[in-house]
């Protein structure tokens, strides 16, 4: 996961409060999507081997 994206998951509170400079609508979209990159919230794939057997769920980006 990104440096910048744990960033602005760690401080989601503050950045939505933060008075003195104030989140767009925009903005707040474009936040919403970064903070579910990767995660569940933004669907995943499922990956099967047919040699190994092997299976995985990928979240998607
Ligand atoms: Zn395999």
């Amino acid at each position: 996961m990104s440096t910048f994206i744990s960033l602005l998951r760690a401080h989601h509170d503050a950045l939505m409060t933060a008075s003195h400079a104030p989140v767009s609508p925009d903005m707040k979209r474009a936040i919403a999507a970064m903070e579910s990159c990767q995660t569940e919230a933004a669907g995943w794939s499922q990956w099967y081997c047919r040699h190994c057997h092997h299976h995985d769920r990928l979240c998607m980006s």
